[in-house]
């Protein structure tokens, strides 16, 4: 592990839209590709990497109810949207050197491998990169929920949450709103009680009953995520 690495196993959470770049909606491989490397700059330093990816550039749950589907159909929609994102990821990884395995929540064993706990963490000891894909395999949750169980259940270290364009919380709408102000810090009940966009609630009540904080960074700037990981760069912390 490289001594500047200010963890050893840590969870990336990056949603859907993420890979959409300028389209507006899908997937742009090299989009796809800009943040594989990031991922890969992180996993040269010897960090263990679990990601979670959204699915909200292809398919949501919620909208898809809203239009007049049966929800917990539109939200298994939504899951195996995760998963074509996973693939893609992977692609781009593998393209780069990087050994990655997608686990899915919902079994599809000619596509992904199936979630068994202990051989995730087996992947990565052996520094495989896995991305973890169908959310929780629950409907009614989202993928912020998924990364922090999976963050749990693998004993991350913290949950790294990319954002593009914007390089943490704060506490009004930085594009609406110019004076907005960034936190440096900032605790889960004052996220939650400040109503602040940061994960779903139940999410937020993952991370803090179990201490995990959470990173909320810029995925923009090239090596971004390997300067967080070395503690340079702007975020908020999210603890406590
Ligand atoms: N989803 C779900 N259970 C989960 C995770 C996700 O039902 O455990 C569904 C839900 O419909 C959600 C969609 O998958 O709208 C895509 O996930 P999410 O909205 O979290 O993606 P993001 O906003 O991060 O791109």
């Amino acid at each position: 592990l490289d001594p500047a690495a200010a963890y050893k196993r840590v969870m990336l959470k990056i949603s859907g839209e993420a890979l959409m770049g300028d389209q507006g909606f899908g997937l742009h491989p090299p989009t796809v590709q800009r943040i594989a490397r990031e991922v890969k700059s992180v996993r040269d330093m010897g960090v263990e990497i679990c990601m979670v990816i959204g699915g909200g550039n292809i398919f949501r749950g919620l909208s898809g109810s809203a239009q007049g589907m049966e929800r917990t159909t539109a939200d298994y929609m939504g899951m195996l949207a995760t998963v074509m994102n996973a693939l893609a990821m992977q692609s781009a990884l593998e393209g780069m050197g990087v050994f990655t395995r997608v686990i899915s929540a919902i079994r599809m064993d000619e596509v992904a491998e199936p979630y068994i706990r202990r051989r995730a963490v087996r992947h990565l000891e052996k520094k495989r990169v896995c991305i973890f894909a169908a959310g929780t395999g629950n409907p009614y949750f989202t993928t912020d929920t998924a990364a922090t169980l999976r963050a749990n259940e693998m004993a991350c270290e913290a949950i790294f949450m990319g954002k593009n364009g914007v390089d943490g919380v704060y506490d009004k709408d930085p594009k609406v709103h110019p004076d907005a102000v960034r936190y440096d810090e900032i605790s889960y009940d004052d996220v939650f009680a400040k109503r602040l966009k940061v994960m779903d609630a139940s999410a937020i009540a993952l991370a803090r009953d179990n201490n995990l904080p959470l990173i909320v960074f810029p995925l923009d700037e090239p090596g971004g995520f390997r300067g967080i990981l070395s503690g340079k760069g702007t975020y908020t912390k999210v603890q406590g």
